[in-house]
């Protein structure tokens, strides 16, 4: 394996998609290359806040979960 250079389909810029994270990702099963850089990928999780669990079926339920704060 090599280090892959990858267009971000978010800003379009290249990034690195490095053999050390080629190789995590095959490791955690991944079948998909990212297709973010990871400035995009920070973004969207800051976003969503509740990024990188996919697959757990349940992300469409946390506001019936959140925890009644009071802080806002
Ligand atoms: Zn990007």
């Amino acid at each position: 394996m090599a280090d892959k250079s990858i267009n971000c389909k978010d800003c379009g810029n290249d990034f690195v998609f490095t053999e050390g994270e080629q190789q995590f990702y095959v490791e955690k099963g991944f079948n998909n290359e990212p297709v973010r850089c990871g400035d995009c990928r920070a973004a969207k999780k800051a976003q969503r806040g509740n990024g990188g669990n996919r697959g757990q079926g349940r992300s469409g339920d946390n506001r019936f979960n959140a925890p009644r704060m009071g802080r806002f």
